[in-house]
């Protein structure tokens, strides 16, 4: 099959985002199935040509190669891409986000027919690209290259949807009929998204349970009801884990590897992790591990409601995280008061990354909502246990055979969960079969690309 993956970032190449890494892993997941693929992203200033083998194909285009022979195309406009941030700056979102991201999608189309590649599918990922099938279904309708084309949305998290004001809909060069309740309209703005969702063959999220979710009030971020109206097209595909990066086996950045059969030097990681945090040794106590944005949809709000109960119970706590001011305030605060118990740094860091998850016992990840979520994927790969809310991914991939997982989001189910959890760690056989039932777990791209095929397949059928 023919396929274009059209994204707003791909992992080498540019990242800020889980997206990056989904649009980086799945197309050479994708060759490996033997399927012929391509990938189309703007040339930030980030994409320097010293860092990638970078060739010019026309005045505005260039390519690169990932994976055996997958062609990754940039689309160039210096006036649109080159400049700091890929969506803004200290200052807030790059005010001509419209025009960078539609020019990006109305590019992209004409360079398939350049390249004379007739694409089966094309799968675009999140508002950024969503354009594309609007721009398809509507302007492209006349042009036989584009007849058979079909295409499939990715939303990587609903939260983020490309809302702008009524103003700026003529510069999309779409005809004003679209801006209408089955069209690009939302509330008297233009929504990209929901365009994308309107125009899409097929449209998934990145886990089962957050594709019904986002069904719902409570998480469709007012997108619900037209999400609901096309729910018999609506999928959720979890995402993979890069094992090549993600591999206790093979880490280079953890004090020791270890594996199934060497399972008792995961501890010398947790010694490791202790001296580094300047924590007490302590094999007893049970030591938390976070990896986080420190924001509301990470669990912050409840986290931090419950922080000074957390911080007086028997255990210790390593925090990696950057994110709100409040929470990085609270947490300092914290830190200062119970030094013997919370480590904290303030900062992206991924070879500490790699540390906490390898030498915490347990990784807290209480979100309020996940798309996927890969940091308790990554956890149950290095045997640390996860104690998640029980929603999107976690609930896909976490449960009470493999972690600790609570089911009303609030301060004290929280807390019980957490005291669970630490009980639960001193009856040492019981906690070492947890362990070696998480090590087991297998969330490779090869599954997830399969399935992807599959909603394919069932996208060229409609
Ligand atoms: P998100 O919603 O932020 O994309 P995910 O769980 O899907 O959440 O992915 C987050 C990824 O970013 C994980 O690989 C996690 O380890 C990593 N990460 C998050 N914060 C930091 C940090 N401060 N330092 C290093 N890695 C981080």
């Amino acid at each position: 099959m023919k396929i274009l993956i059209a994204a707003s970032e791909v992992v080498p190449f540019a990242k800020t985002g889980g997206l990056a890494d989904v649009a980086g892993a799945l197309p050479l997941a994708l060759e490996e199935l033997n399927q012929d693929v391509i990938i189309a992203m703007p040339r930030y200033k980030a994409v320097a040509g010293a860092k990638f083998a970078i060739q010019r194909l026309k005045e505005d285009i260039s390519s690169s190669t990932i994976g055996k022979n997958i062609r990754v195309y940039f689309i160039e406009n210096d006036s649109y891409f080159n400049r700091e941030g890929l969506y803004g700056n200290k200052n807030g979102d790059h005010k001509d986000n419209l025009d960078r991201f539609s020019f990006f999608c109305k590019r992209t189309l004409q360079l398939l027919k350049e390249i004379n590649f007739k694409a089966d599918i094309i799968h675009v990922h999140d508002w950024q690209a969503a354009l594309i099938p609007v721009y398809l279904k509507t302007v492209y309708t006349n042009d036989a290259f584009y007849e058979k084309i079909k295409t499939v949305l990715t939303i990587h998290n609903i939260g983020y949807q490309g809302i702008f004001s009524k103003d700026e809909f003529p510069k999309l060069g779409l005809d004003w009929s679209l801006f209408a309740l089955d069209g690009l309209e939302f509330y008297n703005k233009v929504n990209i998204l929901k365009g994308g969702i309107e125009f899409s063959d097929l449209i998934n999220t990145v886990s089962p349970t957050y594709s019904q979710e986002i069904q719902t009030k409570q998480f469709g971020f007012g997108l619900e009801g037209v999400l609901d109206r096309r729910k018999s097209s609506l999928f959720g595909i979890l995402n993979g884990l890069d094992y090549s990066i993600w591999n206790p086996e093979t880490d280079k950045f953890i004090a020791k590897n270890y594996s199934l059969d060497s399972l008792p030097d995961k501890y010398k990681n947790k010694q490791d992790l202790l001296k580094l945090c300047k924590l007490p040794q302590k094999k007893e106590v049970p030591l938390f591990g976070i990896v986080s944005r420190l924001a509301e949809q990470k669990g912050f709000d409840i986290l931090a409601m419950v922080m000074e109960k957390i911080c007086k119970l028997n255990l210790q706590l390593v925090i990696l995280g950057t994110g709100d001011l409040k929470y990085h305030n609270l947490l300092e605060g914290m830190a200062k008061k119970y030094p013997k118990v919370i480590s904290l740094h303030l900062k992206f860091d991924d070879a500490l990354a790699h540390k906490i998850y390898a030498g915490s016992d347990i990784f807290l990840m209480p979100s309020k909502y996940e798309p996927c979520g890969l940091g308790q994927m990554i956890s149950l790969r290095y045997g640390t246990i996860p104690l998640v809310f029980k929603t999107g991914g976690l609930a896909d991939t976490v449960t009470k055979d493999n972690g600790f997982v609570f089911d009303v989001y609030n301060k004290e189910e929280l807390l019980k969960a957490v005291k669970k959890s630490i009980a639960a760690f001193a009856k040492k056989e019981k906690w070492e079969k947890l362990m070696l039932k998480a090590l087991q777990h297998n969330f490779s791209w090869k599954e997830s690309a399969k399935k992807y095929l599959d909603l394919y397949e069932k996208t060229k059928a409609q």
